[in-house]
């Protein structure tokens, strides 16, 4: 598959925030959007002023790299979020929650959605007591998501586990840390997504 293989800081330089993309690092001085909080490259600094398009397709890019979900799968994602009962918007933002690799990276056993993506790409995790090597699984309610015995000793799980007691847990998983184990209590809502997102910018572009 397909994947970004560029500079991660450049993308939270290029849409104006943090995107969070490197763990813990975004949390020291080593951030370098916290240094050069501004585009990359030569006319970086220059104010642009940007028309509803640009607004549109940057807001839809952050949450594309937030996610790291390249452009035809999000676009996937909006058509179903459209056919679905309820809020596009919302619902397109529960499809991205719901993604295995974040699910592993919300429960606090990976650093960073993109260390969580690797982790499940090596069969790290069990899904309901089978192993799973998918990071765009979308998980159901009552799902468990856990940690076999033999891969418990893996040096980022317990730092990702140390990151977590400070990130927090969403409200709609459970974590057994002890027992390397989670449990989708809930499927996600709109409230629970903390980072800031104007997901109907996203929907108003895709219904152009
Ligand atoms: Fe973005 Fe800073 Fe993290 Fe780099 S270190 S990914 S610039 S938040």
């Amino acid at each position: 598959m397909a994947k970004y293989n560029d500079a991660k800081c450049r993308l939270c330089r290029r849409e104006g925030t943090k995107l969070l993309l490197k763990g813990d690092r975004c949390f020291t001085d080593k951030c370098a959007f916290d240094r050069r909080p501004y585009a990359p490259g030569q006319h970086g600094r220059a104010r642009k002023k940007l028309s509803d398009y640009a607004v549109q397709l940057r807001e839809k890019q952050k949450v594309r790299r937030v996610y790291g979900v390249l452009e035809k799968q999000f676009h996937g994602y909006f058509v179903h979020a459209d056919m679905a009962k309820g809020v596009t918007g919302a619902n397109l933002l529960a499809f991205l929650e719901r993604r295995l690799d974040n699910v592993v990276y919300r429960l606090g056993f990976a650093n960073s959605r993109t260390q969580a993506r690797q982790l499940v790409r090596h069969g790290v995790f069990t899904l309901n007591g089978h192993k799973v090597t998918i990071p765009s699984l979308q998980v159901k309610v009552g799902d468990s998501v856990e940690v076999p015995e033999k891969s418990r000793t893996i040096p980022v799980l317990a730092e990702a586990q140390e990151a977590v007691a400070r990130r927090g847990c969403p409200s709609w998983l459970e974590v057994d840390a002890p027992n390397f184990k989670g449990i989708v209590k809930a499927l996600p809502q709109r409230d629970d997504i903390q980072f800031p997102i104007n997901e109907h910018l996203i929907v108003e572009l895709y219904s152009k």
